[in-house]
């Protein structure tokens, strides 16, 4: 009966929708009937009193409670905008941040972009008239390069805590500082402002009129104190509370129904054909409700759909209304919001999604969910200096969040596709991404905020000692820091202003020097997305002739200059990072000149920033990267897979079965000598 009730919400939800569109009004009463019905409305008065009372606030509740979309909804009410203060939300994925921005947006009946907008890498949708502005975690540690009071917020909403990514915990140690130093007032304000005019780094980073307008909000005015809320779902706010000194943490009651927890008898070999399995079988064998399954990243997720696809017309007629709906980080904004329509009558939507669904958006009519037990993740290995993305199992908490997704709405199932004795096993929670990540961003940006002593700063957890020194070994590698290890200039000041991985940053620094940063802004631009190559894993050689016919001889970085219009998408994606880090970098005075016709001071340039990730080629054809004397091997999608030259530059190290190395060049053995003398002083 209750799968029968779900379905006739279902019906008319989407009859409702359909009349909405011609009558906004209707459509506002009825957001004001789901706000009202969120777990987290019980609780509105009270977290008020408690933000009220308390400079720093947990709120810890179960997801889909309504605390993301509502809290920032009801400080706005409370009056936390007065005075023109903004109340910002942190989020560690760009989709939490554009998706939640676009829903509330809409619940509070405002254009995006207007009293309530969205901030993150290389898109701003915020205007003077924001109040409520959700963003990364990573765009916020930006701003305070620019603004080191966070002078403009009167509430930081830090969300998705639990996840602890290297953003979350630098971001909140920065703003124990922030509300302490914000709290002393305005003398003390002053006296900091002496501090930055003295460091003439970030001075220079200011134009005129920002610099005016900063002087202006501290000698003007008081600061006013910063609150600082820091919501999670995971149940165990201890860590939080103590570093914050004992915070308060509130605890919002979740709905969650009985959810089925169903396990496989064998281990899988292979997860994929496994999860097409299960997607087919709750298909034919099962009563209505949505599918949510967990994939570790694009590829996986497209190749799942297409496979979905294929075999969907050995289906009968009436079994074929199935609908796959992809959502992960690169996804464009566009394509994202889709996840959340409700499907037609009749049909059922197979959400394939990344670790993005577990906590971050919560999408409605969910009743299956599938969880293969995996995760990508970015691992950093000091000893060899890489930092591989590798698929690893989930943790306990991470498979709990999961199958919690299949009981928001009602009675739900989820299958793990392994042995319930393999889940006994798994590590309780995931390791903080602090441990287990390159640090040098970290490090190049808490120097460019002035913060100089990195093993000496407060984080939540500290990072290990080996992987802090090792990152500041790269700095200094690539010019970024001073044998004092201070931020060098111009290399270290222009590296922090770029919102680019060091190593990209050098290239861009580089290229301008060389006369070529037209071509390397293509480039870079093209490497920060993912693959703009279409390529099957069913047709995976056909893709590759087609790739032949541009290839580079000289390689992957060179092919992305001729520029195929092949995943459209992807190609989108590079063209709109392109043109932002073109303007920061026009801003910041680099000359955009282009080398013409002749690469070769590309392929210079990209030695000079990339020779780190230096390999020769071996007798066996594998091949030996310099720095971290591994054995790795060119990855197949690479142009230079059959050519194989002696020597080479890599841009990623993927890890599987093999270390395989992806986005390659041919670059002239000499050159490294010549153009890394630091690395590779060359024998007598
Ligand atoms: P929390 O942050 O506690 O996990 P949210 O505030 O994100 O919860 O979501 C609260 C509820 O709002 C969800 O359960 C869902 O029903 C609804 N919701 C959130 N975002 C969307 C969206 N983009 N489209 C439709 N419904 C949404
Ligand atoms: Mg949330």
């Amino acid at each position: 009966s209750n799968s029968a009730q779900r379905q006739s919400n279902h019906n008319t939800d989407v009859n409702q929708l359909k009349k909405l569109k011609a009558e906004p009004f209707a459509r506002r009463q009825n957001f004001e009937q789901h706000r009202k019905s969120l777990p987290i409305a019980a609780v509105e008065k009270v977290l008020l009193e408690e933000v009220r009372n308390n400079d720093t606030l947990i709120v810890v509740g179960e997801t889909g409670s309504g605390k993301t979309t509502q809290l920032p909804q009801y400080l706005n009410n409370g009056g936390y905008c007065r005075d023109g203060g903004i109340i910002g939300i942190t989020q560690p994925r760009r989709v939490a941040a554009v998706t939640v921005a676009k829903r509330v947006a809409e619940e509070c009946g405002v254009a995006l972009g207007q009293q309530v907008g969205y901030a993150i890498r290389f898109e701003d949708v915020t205007s003077r008239s924001t109040r409520i502005k959700y963003m990364t975690d990573g765009l916020l540690l930006r701003e305070a390069l620019l603004d080191s009071y966070l002078s403009k917020y009167s509430v930081i909403i830090v969300d998705e805590a639990h996840e602890r990514t290297v953003h979350t915990d630098v971001l909140l140690g920065l703003l124990k500082t922030v509300q302490k130093t914000r709290s002393q007032g305005v003398s003390d304000a002053v006296n900091i402002d002496h501090r930055e005019a003295k460091n003439g780094m970030l001075l220079e980073k200011h134009n005129g009129s920002e610099v005016a307008s900063i002087l202006k909000q501290c000698q003007g005015k008081k600061l006013s104190p910063l609150k600082i809320i820091i919501m999670s779902a995971s149940l165990d706010a201890r860590v939080f509370s103590e570093y914050f000194g004992g915070a308060r943490a509130v605890h919002v009651q979740g709905r969650q129904y009985p959810v089925d927890i169903l396990y496989t008898r064998q281990p899988e070999t292979d997860y994929i054909d496994a999860t097409l399995i299960t997607i087919f079988q709750i298909h034919m064998e099962e009563g209505p409700g949505d599918i949510l399954v967990f994939l570790t990243g694009q590829e996986e997720i497209e190749s799942v759909e297409r496979l979905v696809h294929e075999r969907l017309p050995q289906l009968s007629e009436s079994k074929r209304k199935l609908l796959t709906f992809p959502i992960f980080s690169s996804l464009p904004s566009e394509k994202q919001m889709k996840v959340f329509m409700p499907a037609p009558v009749g049909f059922r939507k197979v959400i394939l999604a990344t670790n993005i669904a577990e906590t971050s958006v919560t999408i409605p009519g969910i009743k299956y969910v599938i969880d293969p037990g995996m995760v990508k993740v970015r691992t950093y290995e000091a000893s060899t200096g890489i930092e591989p993305l590798i698929i690893i199992k989930t943790s306990k908490a991470q498979a709990l969040q999961r199958s919690g997704r299949a009981g928001r709405e009602g009675p739900g199932k989820c299958y793990r596709l392994y042995p319930e004795s393999e889940f006994d096993k798994l590590k309780d929670s995931t390791t903080p991404e602090i441990k287990r990540c390159n640090l040098s961003n970290v490090i190049l940006h808490l120097k460019a905020l002035g913060i100089d002593d990195i093993i000496g700063f407060d984080f939540i957890e500290q990072p290990d000692r080996i992987a802090i020194i090792k990152s500041m070994e790269l700095l200094f590698l690539l010019g970024a820091l001073t044998e004092e290890s201070k931020l060098s200039d111009p290399v270290g000041q222009k590296m922090a202003r770029l919102p680019l991985d060091p190593i990209y940053s050098k290239a861009l620094i580089i290229a301008s020097q060389f006369n070529c940063l037209e071509e390397m802004l293509i480039v870079v631009a093209m490497l920060s997305v993912e693959s703009i190559f279409y390529a099957p894993r069913e047709k995976l050689e056909e893709s590759r002739i087609a790739l032949k016919s541009f290839a580079s001889p000289q390689g992957d970085h060179l092919t992305l200059l001729n520029e195929n219009f092949i995943n459209s998408r992807s190609v989108k994606h590079a063209r709109d990072i392109h043109s932002q880090i073109r303007r920061n970098a026009e801003q910041m005075g680099f000359h955009v000149t282009s080398c013409g016709d002749d690469l070769l001071p590309l392929r210079r340039c990209l030695a000079a920033s990339f020779f780190l990730n230096a390999a020769l080629k071996q007798p066996d054809g594998t091949y030996r990267a310099l720095s971290s004397g591994l054995t790795v091997q060119i990855h197949p999608s690479s142009v230079l897979f059959r050519m194989k030259p002696d020597c080479i530059i890599f841009d990623e190290l993927v890890r599987t079965n093999h270390n395989y190395i992806r986005n390659i060049s041919r670059i002239d053995y000499l050159w490294l000598a010549e153009l890394a003398p630091q690395c590779y002083a060359l024998q007598e």
